[in-house]
């Protein structure tokens, strides 16, 4: 059958190689588009979450810094005591209550007394960290037009309106609370308004860290900051992105920036593609596929290629050795095993079939093919051992007649019984006896002497008057007789034995027909 499907094949290392590179490219664009498509938008989001709380922590401690100023800022304002204080100004009041200590332990740094009309009753200004005197003039509204916005609405009705926010001063930026003064009621006229301010230096940033857990800083300048990085404070920024810094404005009343805070985040960028871990992940997934590599190599591919090894050597070898039949593989071990069955079973067939074709059938002895094998190796072994070569060529007197008076069979059972007799001459185990054709017989003997010749032909002629076999029409005895020509080559002539070996099978030929000329029943021997 014709095979019509060609498929490439490929060798062992051709295969490994690219299994190998398959499983390495496989692994790593797993570990990589796990880490791109799942992990990394995962931490993006985890990232921008904390960024988000990070800033509403933030918001809410710069608001209860300002509710901490209010709820002062509140308090003094709907006091029944500064409510007379405005139409009064005793001196007293203000011994009380705007002394030194008063703004150190209230933590700030102006305290300002205005009438209805927005007019100063009195002021005063005191760093409460530093404790020295300060003057503050954002009252002036001729000239800072825009400090007037830091007043609520005044209402008659119950109540005392506040107003909260940044402002600029002289001395930097501040925050600023202000409260409509009342009676403790909150019920009585409008007599002004009460403002408090508290300066934004060092330890508000400070404190705000501490709320935040966030590095916060005053950003100066506050002007080399692109707007759409600005936060205004107070106002929840739609989307967040992941940045190290974000910049959060205080403004004033009309929306101008005060001061600027820089938050640091604590994880201010996205993760790389490749980082540590997957680099590491991947070096693992590596050694790990290597060492798996290493195992089927050890257990499959190494014993594959030694078996397809071995079996290419056995090739055109005569005599097949069998292979080795020990494998971790069950599978491996089977070919081999059946590899070495079939070898024997071939091994066994060929020499039958070499027998088969050596062998003549009728009368189980060499025929001429393998006489002719036979001769190759005498004719080696004489010249190795130098020693002689006898050629005899045996023929059956009157076989014609005796198959005409007996029949084909009875002659085919006496060419068995005279096959039988000279078989039986041959001795040694280099002596052969072969049928040459029809009812002619050769003998191959090596080594052997002239007289031992002479004696041994004798002895043919002998046995053959003894087995006796009848022969009815043969002029020569009433038994099947048998004429004989014999040549002996000695070794220094077997050097050239293949010019001559025709020849010399035509000498004992003729030696042959020279004993059938003389009476048959005979032989003749040349040198
Ligand atoms: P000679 O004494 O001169 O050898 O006479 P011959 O009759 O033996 O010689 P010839 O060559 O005329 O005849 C040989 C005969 O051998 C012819 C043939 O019938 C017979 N013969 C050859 N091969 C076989 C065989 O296989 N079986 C049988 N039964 N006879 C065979
Ligand atoms: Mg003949
Ligand atoms: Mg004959």
């Amino acid at each position: 059958m014709k095979n019509n499907v060609s498929m490439k094949t490929i060798t062992f290392k051709q295969l490994q190689l690219r299994l190998l590179l398959f499983l390495f490219v496989l692994f790593t664009s797993a570990v990589f588009s796990y880490r791109h498509f799942i992990e990394l938008p995962h931490l993006k989001q985890s990232i921008s979450k904390l960024s988000e709380r990070e800033l509403d922590t933030l918001t809410y401690g710069i608001k209860s810094k300002l509710d901490l100023l209010f709820r002062v800022n509140f308090d003094y304002a709907v006091w029944t005591s500064t409510y007379e204080f405005i139409r009064t100004l005793d001196q007293e009041y203000i011994e009380e209550n705007t002394v030194d200590n008063t703004f150190f332990s209230l933590g700030i740094d102006g305290i300002f007394y205005l009438d209805e009309n927005l007019k100063p009753i009195f002021t005063k200004g005191f760093h409460h960290t530093k404790r020295i005197d300060l003057k503050f003039s954002f009252y002036e509204f001729d000239k800072y037009p825009v400090n007037a916005m830091i007043f609520p609405e005044p209402i008659i009705s119950n109540g005392a309106p506040n107003k909260l926010g940044f402002i600029n001063t002289q001395h930097g930026p501040a925050m600023f609370s202000t409260t409509q003064i009342r009676d403790s009621h909150m019920n009585g006229e409008n007599r002004g308004y009460l403002v408090m301010i508290q300066l934004l230096e060092k330890p508000f940033t400070t404190d705000l860290s501490r709320i935040t857990l966030t590095e916060i800083n005053y950003q100066s300048p506050i002007n080399n900051i692109p707007d759409s990085d600005l936060i205004s404070w107070g106002v929840k920024p739609e989307q967040i992105t992941i940045s190290p810094f974000s910049y959060i404005v205080l403004e004033d009343a009309k929306g101008k920036a005060v001061s600027i805070l820089k938050m640091k985040h604590a994880i201010g960028k996205i993760p790389n593609l490749i980082n540590q871990q997957s680099v590491f992940f991947t070096a693992l997934i590596s050694v790990l596929i290597y060492l798996v590599y290493l195992v089927l190599v050890m257990t499959i591919i190494d014993p594959v290629k030694k078996l397809a090894k071995e079996i290419k050597e056995r090739e055109g070898i005569q005599k097949f050795c069998p292979l080795n039949e020990s494998f971790i593989v069950a599978e491996l071990a089977l070919v081999s095993q059946n590899v070495n069955k079939l070898m024997l079973t071939v091994q066994e067939q060929n020499k039958i079939l070499s027998e088969q074709a050596n062998t003549d059938p009728l009368t189980k002895i060499l025929n001429r093919r393998g006489l002719i094998n036979a001769l190759e190796i005498h004719k080696k072994l004489c010249i190795r051992n130098n020693i002689t070569f006898t050629v005899v060529m045996v023929d059956i007197d009157h076989f014609k007649a005796y198959n005409d008076a007996l029949g084909h069979i009875q002659g085919d059972v006496a060419l068995s019984a005279v096959a039988d007799i000279l078989n039986q001459e041959c001795h040694r185990s280099t002596d052969i006896c072969a049928r040459y054709g029809g009812e002619e017989f050769m003998l191959l003997l090596t080594g052997i002497s002239s007289e031992d010749l002479d004696k041994k032909l004798n002895h043919i002629i002998h046995k053959m008057q003894q087995l006796a076999i009848p022969h009815p029409d043969s002029p020569t005895a009433d038994y099947i007789t048998v004429s004989m020509g014999a040549v002996t080559i000695k070794p220094t002539e077997i050097v050239d034995f293949d010019i001559a070996l025709s020849a010399v099978f035509k000498i004992a030929d003729n030696a042959m027909y020279q004993a059938k000329h003389s009476g048959r029943n005979c032989f003749v021997v040349r040198e």
